[in-house]
């Protein structure tokens, strides 16, 4: 891959207010991690622009960039707290539009090692339900009424360019199209954020810059999900919303989630570890469900009307790119989302880390304020990357440490210091 460097400053044309040159951000992804570093950063930056390949925004269906959205996704109440502060209203706005409001002590099931148990959360006691695209669609209209951030879609980040220094970032390669009719061009920056989720190349683009690309870490613990919408049968009744059954190890493979969404529909997910994969067609689909360790899943769905087929999903594994131990930065670049922890999604913990992230990003921006709006990115991307590994540990820590137990797991290199951080 060839590296790009750039010697003007910025692609911003007019001028600031005060007559100085404008800051731009750009943000690689428009999903969850994208969405709230680019809400956050718009209170730090002159203009964001937020680049996403995928070219239909979310509505409120699926789409191709986040194939994991059609799989059961469990807000966790930290992450829903996080992002309520950073979106205000945003709770309310979601149960206006349909989402489930549940009370986790009283309507959540949990059958773990052969027994129920009540989640305990203090002070923490609304949870909602809805479907991931329900979600990320009310982050991304309120993002983009922004007056400062403007949204590409249709746009492939492929690479990096740098000042003419070399050791900072100047802005994005793209690729608008696909085949002959593909159109290259650079966007400037003096900031660039990666969302770009599991399949980040951020690795590659510093390579090919000669920088040092991160230690990268992987608990694999072989989990697969088969996900099927159904409508919730009118006349069901029981005391549970939400009903949760977990695997547990070393023997008991088999789990699934019903998650209550819009419309009065369920989500159904089976959740297979070990390599004990559920089955995507109709018939190995309920027989997996009738497999479970007790059979309130398969008595719920048994009767119930799909309206969608089973999808699986295999890329699950817990994986850390040790972005705070680089020896050297690209100033300017930061990484940020399940492009830096991305992990099993059996704990749910996935968009909690993301939105974390944007947490800590505020508070970097914020003392890295006065240097930001004269376009000093100096010493930013190492004291974000620090402090967002210390604002995941436990995350990282709660979504491994339990995947050790199976006897399948793989853990890569040197891994093996987890679950606590060194
Ligand atoms: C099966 C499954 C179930 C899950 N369940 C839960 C759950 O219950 N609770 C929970 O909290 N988390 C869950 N997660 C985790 C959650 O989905 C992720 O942690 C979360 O989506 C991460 O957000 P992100 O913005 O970092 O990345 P993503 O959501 O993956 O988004 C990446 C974005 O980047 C864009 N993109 C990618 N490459 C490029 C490029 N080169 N140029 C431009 N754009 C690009 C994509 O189009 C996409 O919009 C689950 C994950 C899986 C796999």
């Amino acid at each position: 891959m060839m590296a790009h460097k750039l010697s003007k400053q910025t692609g911003a044309e007019t001028l600031a207010p005060n007559g100085r040159i404008p800051t731009h951000a750009i943000v690689i992804g428009s999903s969850i991690a994208g969405l709230a570093a680019a809400q956050t950063t718009a209170n730090y930056m002159d203009q964001v622009t937020i680049i996403d390949r995928d070219e239909s925004a979310c509505k409120q269906d699926f789409r191709s960039g986040v194939p994991q959205a059609r799989h059961a996704h469990t807000l966790m109440p930290h992450g829903q707290e996080i992002l309520e502060q950073l979106f205000p209203g945003l709770i309310a706005e979601l149960i206006s539009n349909g989402a489930v409001p549940v009370n986790i002590e009283k309507e959540v099931a949990f059958f773990h090692a052969g027994s129920w148990r009540s989640p305990k959360q203090k002070d923490r006691k609304l949870s909602l339900s809805c479907s991931r695209p329900m979600l990320e669609n009310a982050i991304y209209r309120r993002v983009s009424r922004l007056p400062n951030v403007t949204i590409m879609r249709g746009y492939r980040a492929e690479g990096l360019v740098t000042d003419a220094s070399g050791q900072q970032v100047a802005g994005v390669r793209l690729r608008f199209g696909r085949g002959a009719r593909a159109r290259e061009l650079v966007k400037e920056a003096n900031l660039v954020i990666d969302a770009s989720g599991r399949q980040s190349q951020a690795p590659n683009w510093l390579a090919s810059l000669r920088f040092m690309p991160p230690e990268e870490w992987r608990i694999n613990a072989h989990v697969g999900y088969a996900t099927r919408i159904y409508q919730q049968p009118a006349n069901f009744a029981a005391s549970w919303k939400r009903l949760y059954v977990r695997p547990t190890p070393p023997d008991d493979t088999r789990g699934a989630i019903i998650l209550p969404e819009e419309d009065g529909r369920w989500v159904v997910t089976l959740v297979g570890i070990a390599g004990d994969y559920p089955p995507t067609n109709e018939a190995g689909f309920l027989a997996f469900a009738r497999s479970l360790p007790t059979p309130q899943i398969y008595d719920a769905i048994k009767d119930a009307h799909p309206l969608s087929d089973p999808f699986g999903f295999r890329r699950t594994e817990n994986r850390m790119r040790r972005y705070d131990k680089l020896p050297r930065y690209l100033e300017g670049f930061l990484v940020i989302g399940d492009a830096v922890c991305a992990l099993n999604p059996v704990y749910a913990q996935g968009m909690t880390a993301a939105i974390t992230g944007s947490h800590v990003l505020a508070a970097v921006l914020n003392r890295y304020r006065n240097h930001l709006a004269a376009g000093n990115v100096a010493g930013l991307a190492a004291s974000f990357q620090t402090a967002l590994r210390e604002g995941l540990d436990d995350l990282w820590s709660q979504s491994t440490s339990k995947d050790w137990h199976w006897p399948m797991t793989e853990v890569t290199d040197n891994a093996e210091a987890l679950p606590v951080f060194i």
